[in-house]
């Protein structure tokens, strides 16, 4: 059976081919630049691509995408597309064949992810006119945190307000916790369901989630995926007290105050460099004093909620480590864990610095299993997909 994934953006379209008999990727990539000039960059086996092709609108990018792994990946029918849609609102605790019904409600979550679900409710439209034949399933990155309790997802506002508006913690990056807790498991060769574990996605978008058993019980993202710990260009947790004296005093509007805490904040904002976290360290390294508080404040946040989702399960049985920054900086993980000796976790310094995959990262007396897992959000829709 073979499965599209798509990720749509409002400039972009990720795309991943799946046979999922073996669950081998056929042909990944991502058409950019669409609706300036257009790019089409493909990878698969360590041979890669760049196509240079005018890309006017979503349809064009799907169209050249199909063309592309026509060419590449064999002809071969297309059995059914999984759409990794960002809020799935109150409703979906779980992924959804898209009715007109689903996608309606997908275009109404744009009231809690204005960035995002706009532009994956264009892609499920474009895909599914052009493959009208076959299932086209949601995999919403907030179903995985339906299963926090209620007392850690309502905010301090009158309650008839929350319920009016749907105002509550929905929380991001599902399929990314999902998918690294079960690796845990594997790794440290346990039930899943006897597990209490940290998952921390530290890449430009970062959350951190307490996985009880099997179930988020908790994760630091809220209604939106601007709240939580600081990233590349978003703000994290702030008193909201800021955007009142911020919109006052700097005469911003409702799109120059989002447009500043969604794009200018975070690494960036607090930098002044770049809101990529090499740079950021390199530049810290060179002495730059901003761009090592940045470092620093990504570095204590992610320690801070770590420690309240100690607090909250009465203890861990393991702390993992996933996406860009929490799979490649060792030095940044060495911080973090360097502060819960108390816990009794031990790092193995040899592999905490040495290599790419998946692996355990703690020494074998540590009392805590500290992992690090490349995520894979595409298999795991893929996996939604044929479920
Ligand atoms: P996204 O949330 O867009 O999927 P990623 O998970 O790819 O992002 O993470 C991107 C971040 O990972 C960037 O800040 C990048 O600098 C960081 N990163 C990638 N490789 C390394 C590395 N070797 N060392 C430190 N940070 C890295």
């Amino acid at each position: 059976m073979r499965v599209l994934v798509l990720n749509a953006g409002s400039s972009s379209l990720k795309f991943n081919l799946f046979e999922m008999s073996d669950e081998t990727s056929l042909l990944e990539g991502l058409a950019e630049r669409i609706g300036v000039d257009g790019r089409i960059t493909w990878s698969h086996d360590g041979e890669s691509g760049v196509e240079e092709t005018p890309l006017p609108d979503h349809t064009a990018a799907l169209h050249a995408t199909m063309a592309l792994l026509d060419a590449r990946a064999g002809h071969g029918k297309i059995h059914a597309v999984g759409h990794r849609v960002v809020h799935g609102g109150p409703k979906y605790g779980e992924s959804a064949l898209i009715t007109d019904e689903v996608l309606a409600d997908i275009d109404a979550y744009a009231l809690y992810a204005p960035l995002h679900n706009p532009a994956n409710a264009l892609g499920i439209r474009v895909a599914k006119a052009a493959l009208p034949d076959v299932p086209h399933i949601a995999v919403f990155d907030t179903a995985f945190h339906h299963t926090i309790p209620e007392y850690a997802r309502t905010y301090g506002i009158p309650y008839e307000l929350s319920r009016k508006y749907g105002i509550r913690r929905y929380g991001f990056h599902g399929s990314s916790h999902a998918y690294v807790a079960a690796r845990t498991a594997i790794l440290v060769a346990r039930p899943l369901r006897s597990l209490k574990i940290v998952t921390c996605h530290i890449g430009n978008g970062t959350s951190v989630c307490a996985v009880r058993y099997g179930h988020s019980l908790d994760t630091s993202m809220g209604m939106t995926p601007l709240q939580g710990v600081i990233m590349g260009t978003r703000c994290g947790t702030l008193d909201p007290s800021i955007v009142d004296l911020l919109i006052d005093k700097e005469h911003l509007d409702y799109q120059a105050i989002t447009e500043l805490l969604n794009k200018k904040s975070g690494l960036l904002g607090i930098s002044g460099v770049s809101s990529d976290f090499r740079e950021i360290e390199a530049a810290a390294d060179a002495g730059n004093a901003r761009a090592a508080l940045a470092r620093d404040i990504l570095t204590y946040d992610v320690r801070k909620f770590i420690g309240s989702y100690v607090s909250v399960m009465d203890g861990i049985d393991a702390l993992t480590f996933t996406a860009g920054i929490g799979t490649n900086s060792a030095r940044l993980r060495a911080e973090v864990c360097r502060h819960l000796t108390y816990l009794g976790v031990k790092i193995d310094e040899r592999a905490n610095e040495f290599g790419s995959d998946e692996r355990l990262i703690s020494t074998e007396d540590s009392r805590v299993a500290v992992a690090v897992v490349p995520t894979h959000e595409e298999l795991m829709i893929a996996r939604e997909t044929v479920r």
